[in-house]
């Protein structure tokens, strides 16, 4: 396991994936009822910008940084607000200073939840684990595994509350993490057909993409919503390019939302030609964008 997501904190990638989150989030609190988050592949929590690895590539400066740094309409600041909320909230000078600390995805849910909401925060690496598992130390509202995520998914679901949402976001550093993907998505799926799943997703090369995409419209689980992003064109031998959730079950609100916001995280992040996003319903209701 050579994965760590310090070198990658805050990047283009996260802030789609985490302005999704929070979005799921906040609806999911729409109801008074309790809902548990489970986050299958979670890293350490919160990210110190100010460290080696995160200053070694400064990916956040065209991710997060490039996103502070605007003004966005007041429909797109809406959008972003339970997103930015935590990121302003985890930053000394609130939001004028510069960034110092970038939340990861169980920041982002703990800090979203309510006295009564559950999380679960699983993460495979022994470092990142021991970091995660102090971040929380004395927090009884989470608990903190340090099991292979797919194992995971199968042994927590379906939660007690039978609400929620599961984060699914692997790495990407092997190969046969599509298939894996699908069939994690299914097992997920199996479980807890009323629950929330998102699966995030690296695109590099297209026509992985696209297999991958047929393979998971085949399992036939109703309702699943695709969102990609890219800042540049996918090239078969090049890096990333471009990221996607699969969100099964999507908030209602959840496409109108997207359909505004994945132009503007294209315009605002793209990094040259080929630079835009995608909204399809692989599954279900009827094709946004086609
Ligand atoms: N979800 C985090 C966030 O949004 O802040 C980022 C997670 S990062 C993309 C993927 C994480 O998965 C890494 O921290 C890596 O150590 C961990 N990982 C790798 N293989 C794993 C496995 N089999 N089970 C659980 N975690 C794993």
């Amino acid at each position: 396991m050579n994965y760590r997501h310090i070198y990658h904190a805050g990047n283009f990638a996260d802030v789609l994936k985490h302005a999704v989150l929070a979005l799921v989030i906040a609806h999911l609190k729409r109801k008074d009822t309790p809902f548990r988050i489970i986050d299958t592949h979670a890293g350490i929590g919160l990210y110190d910008l100010s460290r080696e690895e995160a200053q070694k590539t400064g990916e956040w400066h065209d991710g997060i940084g490039r996103i502070l740094a605007d003004s966005p309409p007041p429909e797109i600041a809406e959008i972003l607000a339970p997103y930015l909320e935590v990121v302003h909230a985890e930053n000394v000078a609130g939001s004028h200073g510069p960034l110092q600390r970038y939340p990861g995805s169980p920041v982002i849910a703990r800090r979203l939840m309510r006295p009564d909401d559950r999380l679960v925060v699983n993460e495979a690496h022994p470092a990142d684990a021991a970091a995660l598992t102090a971040l929380f130390a004395k927090d009884r509202a989470v608990k903190v595994l340090a099991l292979d995520g797919w194992t995971a998914l199968k042994s927590l679901l379906p939660p007690k509350e039978r609400r929620g949402l599961v984060l699914i976001d692997p790495p990407f550093e092997e190969p046969g993490e599509f298939r894996r993907i699908v069939e994690g998505l299914a097992a997920a799926h199996r479980r807890f057909a009323t629950g929330t799943i998102m699966i995030w997703y690296a695109i590099k090369d297209d026509r992985a993409v696209r297999t991958f995409a047929r393979e998971a419209a085949e399992l036939a689980i109703p309702k699943v919503l695709s969102a990609e992003l890219l800042v540049r064109a996918p090239l078969s031998a090049g890096g990333l390019a471009g990221s996607g959730l699969i969100i099964v079950n999507p908030p209602f609100t959840l496409e109108s939302q997207l359909a505004a916001l994945l132009p503007y995280l294209a315009e605002r992040l793209g990094q040259g030609k080929g630079a835009g996003d995608r909204l399809i319903w692989l599954t279900g209701e009827r094709v946004t964008n086609p």
